[in-house]
């Protein structure tokens, strides 16, 4: 088996998944030279990057914000030739709606600099891509490690942020690891380049899904709307069987998250293991119209932002076009209560809540809590590529962002798959 592995001829590989690590992890392996098929068991590609469109317009429903960070993603939209465009502004408001100043008193009064010294001492590699590399030294409950460091004025920079973007509350267990590598990927620690011509975060225009339809139409193989319905590893290849024709391949990549993948897996008592414990935060989002909010940018509602007592309500909302009511509300909580609770939170603004066009639950960012990652859950994961000529790609790895996921996916592929050299005889079946 091991042989074959080493050598530079072409692989066959399953990528189960067409989100943003599966399909980054197929287009680098056909650009290697593998040849690659990608099933996924939605209609279509992009995973939580959706877009919908509601009276001509693009909602995003996921994924689409990217800052000077994203230079894989910036990367991949220049090759493919899609359009960007600026995002809207951001905003804090109170829960009655009046306007809260943002403290970025972290830049300033010395929390950054103790932060770096912080960051080159004991996690220097935080901005690589993955996790794993970091783990062990942010695996404190946030909470703890700011207090531990005196860093709590990061907190008020970047905890409002953070929490409405789906990773939960500060005042929760949630380690350290995570806050971290949200506000180095906000790119307002260091100083970065210019992306694409923006100063600012930026967007795909008409939708972020239209960058992984693009992916998706260069890849020779991807098949939507399929169900995988058992997978076995054997010494000489991988079987994927599915609700249509079966998938026999030399390497299977899960560009899902793996407890979701287990019940069809074969796996192994270490898989098993990892996928119990694996966590995620129920995140939901509600395109709605509303009436009589304020307009024209993303808001982040501190009340709700500030302690996960307030879990439920709405976190925040995006205002993307002028003239339109439609707005992308985000919340945390039980799916019954959303909207319930969504239309008391626009009252309590001032406004009314007249129109759910959908809603969409989130298993959003797979993680691991503390005690896990000090006992090094992340490093036990990737000791686990390769084996049983299985990959994992993902959030549970990379991050929750995009950005992050891509990275990490091309990473996975540059690693493990060499390039194929050109003369070089087939090993595939
Ligand atoms: C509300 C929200 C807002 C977000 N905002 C941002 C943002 O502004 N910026 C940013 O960078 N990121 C954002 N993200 C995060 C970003 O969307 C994710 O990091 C990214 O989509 C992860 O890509 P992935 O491919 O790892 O996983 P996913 O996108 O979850 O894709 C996994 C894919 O696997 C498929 N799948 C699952 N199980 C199976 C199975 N058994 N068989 C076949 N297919 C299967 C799923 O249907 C899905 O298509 C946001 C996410 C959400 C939900």
């Amino acid at each position: 088996m091991q042989e074959l592995r080493d050598t530079a001829g072409p692989r066959t590989v399953a990528v189960v998944g067409a989100g943003p690590s599966g399909l980054a992890v197929a287009r680098a392996l056909e650009r290697a030279g593998h040849r690659v098929t990608v099933l996924e068991e939605r209609d279509t590609v992009a995973g939580k990057c959706q877009s919908v469109h509601v009276d001509g317009r693009a909602y995003d429903l996921g994924g689409h914000i990217c800052t000077n960070r994203y230079e894989r993603v910036a990367r991949l939209l220049t090759e493919l030739d899609v359009e960007t465009e600026r995002t809207s502004r951001y905003r804090v408001l109170d829960g009655a709606g009046g306007a809260v100043r943002q403290s970025m008193a972290f830049l300033r009064d010395g929390g950054l600099q103790r932060y770096r010294a912080l960051r080159e001492r004991e996690f220097p590699r935080i901005g690589e891509p993955g996790l794993a590399h970091s783990a062990r030294a942010l695996a404190a409950p946030v909470a703890d490690w700011l207090a531990e460091h005196g860093l709590q004025s990061m907190a008020d920079s970047f905890g409002t942020g953070y929490t409405a973007a789906g990773y939960g509350h500060l005042d929760d267990d949630i380690p350290a690891l995570y806050f971290v590598k949200y506000a180095e990927m906000t790119g307002l620690l260091d100083p970065g380049p210019e992306l694409l011509g923006h100063s600012g975060d930026f967007t795909v225009a008409g939708g972020f899904a239209t960058l992984w339809r693009r992916v998706a139409e260069e890849l020779k193989d991807v098949r939507c709307g399929v169900r995988v319905t058992s997978v076995e590893r054997r010494e000489d290849g991988v079987r994927v069987r599915t609700d249509s024709d079966p998938l026999d391949a030399d390497d299977l990549v899960l560009a899902v998250a793996p407890d979701r993948i287990l019940p069809v897996l074969d796996a192994t008592d270490e898989e098993r293991d990892l996928a119990a414990r694996i966590r995620s935060n129920a995140y939901h989002t509600t395109l709605a119209a509303a009436s009589g909010l304020p307009e024209d940018a993303f808001y982040f509602l501190a009340a709700h932002t500030a302690s996960r007592e307030r879990a439920g309500h709405c976190v925040s909302y995006h205002h993307r076009y002028e003239g339109s009511e439609v707005r992308t509300f985000y919340s945390y909580g039980r799916p019954e209560e959303v909207t319930a609770l969504l239309r008391e939170d626009i009252e309590a603004l001032g406004g009314r809540l007249t129109e759910v066009h959908l809603q969409r639950a989130w298993a959003f960012m797979p993680h691991f809590g503390s005690a896990d990652l000090a006992e090094g859950a992340l490093d036990r994961l990737d000791a686990l590529q390769g084996h049983h000529r299985t990959y994992y790609a993902g959030g549970l790895h990379a991050f929750e962002l995009v950005e992050c996921a891509v990275a990490h996916a091309q990473d996975l592929v540059r690693r493990h798959f060499p390039p194929v050299r050109i003369g070089e005889p087939s090993t595939g079946p």
